[in-house]
């Protein structure tokens, strides 16, 4: 994908802060970040999100995430947490696959805003749900 901003990331083209890299995956910092630390994990051979990923590479990015990102996110900044998070369809800015690797602090305040009104009763959501 000539336009994609990441492909051209994972290519040298643009500039990135990268923190960690194996033949399938680049770790990058986000431009953006919500608390210190927080990563993008992308694969590097284009893919839109995860209904057109090879699962491999979701396997290998989380083991990264585990054995590697974690621990240097926990010694290097002193996070007590993670949150990771991926969007598809409705969110998704970037249309490379990535998951966001948030570091979490203490007092971060990190949330997310949800509209209640939206909400239906529990048991009928859980009745739609249903395979009859
Ligand atoms: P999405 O909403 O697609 O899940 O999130 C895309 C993320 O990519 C955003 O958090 C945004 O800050 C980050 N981002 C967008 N453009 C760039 C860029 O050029 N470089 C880096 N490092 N991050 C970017
Ligand atoms: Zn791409």
């Amino acid at each position: 994908m000539n336009d994609c901003i990441f492909c051209k990331i994972i290519k040298g083209e643009l500039p990135s802060k990268t923190v960690y890299e194996d033949d399938l995956i680049k770790v990058i910092m986000n431009i953006n970040p919500t608390t210190n630390g927080h990563l993008l994990v992308l694969p590097k051979e284009h893919c839109v999100d995860i209904f057109d990923i090879d699962e491999k590479i979701i396997n290998h990015s989380f083991k990264v995430i585990r054995d590697t990102l974690y621990p240097l996110l926990r010694d290097k900044l002193g996070c007590e947490g993670l949150t990771l998070s991926e969007n598809n369809l409705l969110g998704q800015e970037v249309h490379h696959f990535h998951i966001h690797v948030t570091p979490r602090y203490q007092n971060d305040l990190v949330d997310y805003q949800y509209n209640k009104e939206m909400l239906e009763d529990l048991d009928t959501v859980f009745e739609k749900l249903q395979n009859k």
